[in-house]
């Protein structure tokens, strides 16, 4: 009698698991039901994008994506409707709705394999990873670019384990030491457990040979991009420094709800993309539509226009 209950409650557990592994392995996966093709909200199929930057092996990964309502709430805060409506639609963007990626990087630079930041959650950045034949035990290094929930979230898997069981860490300076100062209950659940095995840098400081790091405050207190330099080739891991290819990197100065230090962030971004464009270096971000790679174009009172990569990385 007594174990009746058990088993029901076993069973209905077990069924809600299964559905969440489902949804999020179908997110993960990109495939859908047999509804796929019609589909509007559903992954886009590809969840790895590989490519070389001299010596090292890149990909971004698709940790996960979704649909977000009013993004005025959050992107062009300083700007009227009306004009967030109109340069939404002069660029073929609908203004009431915008989807959302999140897309860490890994980087095979000789023995060492470097991930950039973990996503929501550790399913959602394993199942892109081992896509890309890496193995979450074969990541050494585990770069956090700051410490927002959707880049420290895939540290620890369900069960509270690391998820990169052999890695160790690197993050910057100024962003663990602002946030162990302050408290917050994710990181000290996610980021201090691994403060021992952690290494600090910052500007200019180095994960690896031909991988530096490059102050770009603001978004958050310490937040870092990161320089991949292999071979004569470059490529920039923007990380937050911009999250919409439209709202953030073409209007630099509109402001974004998540970024800490509003003024510092704007400054950030003008700075970085003045770099990038002047120097046509290309750049992932994380948060840019998959597979998160683009140019920028220089544009008139410190605007810029964001040009998707498209075969220029494979050849
Ligand atoms: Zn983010």
């Amino acid at each position: 009698m007594d174990r009746k209950p058990t088993q029901e409650c076993g069973s209905g557990l077990s069924r809600r698991t299964l559905i969440k592994s489902a949804t999020v392995g179908a997110l993960a996966a990109g495939i859908g039901s047999q509804t796929a093709l019609a589909d509007g909200h559903a992954a886009p199929n590809a969840i790895k994008h590989g490519f070389t930057v001299g010596e090292f092996e890149v990909a971004t990964l698709l940790a996960g994506t979704r649909a977000v309502e009013s993004p005025q709430n959050i992107f062009g805060m300083n700007v009227s409707a009306d004009e967030f409506d109109a340069v939404s639609a002069a660029n073929f963007l609908p203004s009431d709705i915008a989807q959302f990626f999140f897309t860490p990087t890994v980087v095979r630079a000789g023995d060492e394999v470097v991930l950039f930041d973990t996503g929501l959650n550790a399913a959602g950045v394993t199942a892109p990873l081992v896509a890309a034949g890496i193995q979450p035990s074969d990541v050494t290094i585990v770069v956090l670019t700051h410490m927002h929930g959707d880049h420290i979230g895939g540290l620890l898997m369900e069960d509270g384990s690391p998820t990169f069981a052999n890695a160790r860490y690197v993050t910057g300076q100024v962003e663990y030491d602002a946030w162990a100062k302050l408290g917050n209950e994710r990181f000290d659940q996610k980021v201090r457990p691994f403060a021992e095995n952690m290494t600090f840098l910052g500007d200019g400081g180095s994960v690896v040979s031909g991988i530096t790091a490059h102050a770009a405050f603001g978004h958050t207190p310490g937040h870092m991009a990161y320089r991949l330099e292999s071979g004569g080739e470059q490529l920039m891991l923007i990380a937050d420094a911009a999250n919409h290819y439209l709202w953030s990197v073409g209007f630099p100065d509109w402001e974004v709800k998540f970024d800490q230090d509003k003024a510092a962030a704007a400054q950030t971004r003008k700075a970085l993309f003045g770099m990038l464009a002047a120097d046509r270096v290309p750049f992932v971000g994380f948060h840019m539509p998959f597979p998160g790679l683009g140019y920028v174009e220089a544009r008139p009172d410190d605007r810029f226009h964001y040009v998707p990569v498209s075969y220029q990385l494979m050849l």
